[in-house]
C-alpha cells in the first residue's frame, strides 16, 4: 500500500514539542515519525515517548522520508532551521513567533517561495474559544457596534523557563504571549491602525519585558487594550468588551461570562442618586434591573478545519491556510511598531502595519 500520511519531524523536543506530537497523535493526514533536539535528555525522552530521536539535524534534513519539518525550539533559532529545511525541499510548520523581525521573516517566505514549499505559522490561539466568542459577538453585532476590546492575560508566575529571561533567545512577553493577543485583534478587526500607544514592563527586574500594554486605535472608531501581566495576584478578566447596545465580559478560558444589553422595551426613569464613598451620584448609579438584560455569551464560532487538518490539506494543494503569511507579516511589524513606541515613550500614528 502507497504511503498515506505526511510524515513530521519535530525539532525542539521541549514543552511545546512534545505537546505537538500528543496533538498529531490521531491526525488522519499527519503522522509524527521522529524528532531532533540538541539535549540528549530531550531524544531520550523522545524515544521513550515512541518518536525515534534524530542524532543531528543534518541527519533530518537528509532523510528523503521526511515531508515536513516542525520547528519548535527557542525563537532565535527558528529562522536559520526553516531555512536549511527550504532548501532540503520540506515543508515547515512553524511556531511563534516566527522570527524575530519582519526582515528576518521576509527572508523565511522568500526561501519558501523558492523551493515552492509551504511555510505555515502555528497561531494556534485563533482556535481559542474565548476569542471565537468574541469575534462572533464582533461580526454578528451581538451587543451592537463593538467600539471597544480589551484583552487580557494575567499570571502571577513571573516569566516562565530559562531562554524567556534572555533578548538574545528572543525572549519577553511580548514575544511570547503578545504575539497571540496581537495576532487575534489584527485578525479580527479588519481595519487601518490609526494610533498606538505601547508600554512594556520591567518589574521582575529582567533584561526582557515581563508584561506589556498596547492601545490600538483602529480607522473603524475601535480602540483595543492589549495587556499581558505576569505579576498579576488578582487577575482582571481575560475579555472586556463595550457595544452600542451593552456590554460583554468573559472571565476566564472556562468561558464564564456574561452580556448585558440595554433593553429597549423598558420605560427609562431617571436613575436614583446612591451613596458613593464620601458623595452622591447619579451618573454613576447602577441600571434599575428593567432597564437592562442579563444573557449568555453567545455560542463562539467553529473553525471549520483544525490547524494541522488545514496544514495538510493546503500542503496538498487543496485548500488556503488559515494562517496567511501576508497575516504574519502584519502581526510583526504591529511587533516591531509596539517596541518602537515603548522605546521612544511616543504615540504612533503615521505607520503602516500594511505595506505593498
Ligand atoms: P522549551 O524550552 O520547553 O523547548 C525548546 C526545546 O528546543 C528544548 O528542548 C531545547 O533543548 C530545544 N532546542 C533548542 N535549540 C535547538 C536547536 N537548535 N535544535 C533543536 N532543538 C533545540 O520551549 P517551549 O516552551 O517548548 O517553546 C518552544 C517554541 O514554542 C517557542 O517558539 C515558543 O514561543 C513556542 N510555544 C508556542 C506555544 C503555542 O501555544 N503556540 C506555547 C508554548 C511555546
Amino acid at each position: 500500500m502507497g504511503k498515506t500520511k505526511q510524515t513530521i519531524v519535530i525539532v525542539g523536543y521541549g514543552g511545546m514539542g512534545s505537546y505537538h506530537a500528543k496533538l498529531i497523535k490521531d491526525n488522519e493526514y499527519l503522522e509524527v515519525t521522529g524528532t531532533y533536539d540538541i539535549l540528549e535528555d530531550r531524544r531520550k525522552v523522545s524515544s521513550e515517548d515512541g518518536y525515534p530521536a534524530y542524532d543531528s539535524y543534518e541527519q533530518v534534513l537528509q532523510d528523503a522520508a521526511v515531508d515536513v519539518i516542525l520547528i519548535a525550539t527557542p525563537n532565535d533559532v527558528h529562522k536559520e532551521l526553516a531555512l536549511q529545511a527550504f532548501t532540503a525541499g520540506k515543508h515547515v510548520i512553524c511556531e511563534k513567533p516566527v522570527t524575530l523581525s519582519v526582515s528576518d521573516f521576509k527572508e523565511m517566505v522568500s526561501a519558501a517561495d523558492a523551493a515552492r514549499r509551504v511555510l505555515m505559522v502555528h497561531q494556534n490561539r485563533r482556535w481559542d474559544e474565548d476569542f471565537l466568542t468574541i469575534k462572533q459577538m464582533y461580526n454578528e453585532k451581538t451587543i451592537g457596534d463593538l467600539f471597544r476590546i480589551e484583552s487580557r492575560v494575567h499570571g502571577a508566575n513571573g516569566i516562565p523557563g530559562d531562554w524567556r529571561h534572555l533578548e538574545q533567545y528572543g525572549g519577553g512577553m511580548l514575544l511570547d504571549w503578545g504575539v497571540h493577543l496581537l495576532d487575534q485583534i489584527l485578525f479580527m478587526v479588519d481595519s487601518k491602525i490609526v494610533s498606538l500607544s505601547s508600554r512594556l514592563s520591567f518589574i521582575l527586574g529582567d533584561e526582557v519585558d515581563d508584561g506589556f500594554e498596547s492601545v490600538l486605535q483602529f480607522e473603524n472608531g475601535v480602540s483595543a487594550l492589549i495587556e499581558v501581566g505576569t505579576t498579576n495576584f488578582i487577575t482582571l478578566p481575560r475579555w472586556y468588551v463595550k457595544g452600542t447596545e451593552g456590554t460583554g465580559i468573559i472571565e476566564d478560558w472556562s468561558l464564564n461570562g456574561r452580556v448585558v444589553t440595554r433593553n429597549q422595551d423598558a420605560v427609562i426613569v431617571e436613575p436614583k442618586p446612591i451613596q458613593a464613598g464620601v458623595g452622591l451620584t447619579k451618573t454613576m448609579a447602577p441600571p434599575s434591573e428593567e432597564a437592562t438584560i442579563t444573557g449568555a455569551l453567545p455560542e463562539p464560532y467553529r473553525q471549520s478545519s483544525s490547524f494541522f487538518d488545514n496544514f495538510a490539506a493546503v500542503i496538498r494543494g487543496e485548500a488556503e491556510p488559515i494562517v496567511k503569511n501576508e497575516e504574519v507579516l502584519r502581526v510583526l511589524n504591529l511587533i516591531e511598531a509596539v517596541f518602537e513606541s515603548a522605546r521612544t515613550g511616543d504615540t504612533l500614528k503615521d505607520f503602516d502595519i500594511y505595506p505593498a
